[in-house]
């Protein structure tokens, strides 16, 4: 489960991230972060995977208490969590087996479990054909396929997206958003920050709405609520 009390989130310049904002979720829930730029979604992001840090308030994911955690715990969560973002950043000279396997090599699993578990996670995200390509060879939908798979060949309770179809044409942005209900469909629970307005009113998941700063709305089959 993720908690997060009261948080308030202001930058070293002033700037506030986010006021006072609370909300819980559950194991196996699908959630929707929507909100104009600005609002603070990407920083309630940075916030669940520790790279940043409340100025107040509690973020608890399971048993980590983020706010009091030492840094050295932080591989630990990490651990339990799939991060896919916009921009994919892969490894440029790696292919694509290469970038998923990378992800288990940092978390010390054997070779025999990479050979077991990276076709499976590709065969996950219809990649098995690429395995041999290098990221420049792969289109960007594809590109974001292999994100998806290094967020989630370490089997991961929580996947936390920030506009992962940002970059993606609508038909593609579909495809990947299929994908990620697939992926909460097996079991893990996704938080997702998101301007895919049509993708979102069609799919009547959780909606929470960030303005400003703050959560204004939060609706179990919401909608996106906004024009852009
Ligand atoms: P969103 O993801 O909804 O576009 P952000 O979380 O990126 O919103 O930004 C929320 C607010 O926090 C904005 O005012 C933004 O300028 C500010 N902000 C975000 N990141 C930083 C940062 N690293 N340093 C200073 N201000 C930041
Ligand atoms: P190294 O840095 O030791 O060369 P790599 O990161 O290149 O290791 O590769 C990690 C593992 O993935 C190695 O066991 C390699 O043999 C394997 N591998 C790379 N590409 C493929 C592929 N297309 N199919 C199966 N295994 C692969």
């Amino acid at each position: 489960m993720i908690r997060i009390e009261g948080v308030t989130k202001r930058y070293p310049n002033g700037h506030r991230g986010l006021t006072d904002v609370s909300l819980t979720v559950h194991r196996g829930e699908f959630v929707f972060l929507v909100g104009p730029s600005g609002a603070g979604k990407s920083t309630l992001i940075r916030l669940l995977y520790g790279e940043e840090r409340p100025t107040s308030g509690e973020v608890t994911i399971d048993h980590f208490r983020l706010t009091t955690m030492r840094m050295r715990q932080l591989p630990k969560l990490r651990r339990q969590l799939g991060i896919v973002f916009q921009d994919v950043k892969l490894l440029p000279t790696r292919n694509v087996f290469q970038n998923v396997a990378f992800a288990m090599e940092v978390v010390g699993a054997s070779r025999k479990e990479i050979q077991k578990r990276v076709p499976q996670v590709l065969e996950l995200v219809g990649l098995s054909r690429r395995r041999d390509h290098l990221p420049s060879q792969l289109s960007g939908g594809e590109q974001q396929r292999v994100g998806i798979a290094r967020a989630l060949v370490n089997q991961p309770t929580y996947v936390l997206a920030d506009e992962p179809t940002g970059n993606l044409d609508p038909d593609t942005a579909s495809d990947i958003m299929r994908l990620f209900l697939e992926i909460n469909r097996r079991g893990a629970t996704v938080v997702m920050a998101t301007h895919a307005r049509e993708l979102v009113n069609q799919l009547q998941k959780r909606v929470i709405a960030i303005e400003a700063g703050r959560i204004v709305r939060d609706e179990a089959k919401g909608v996106y609520g906004y024009e852009s």
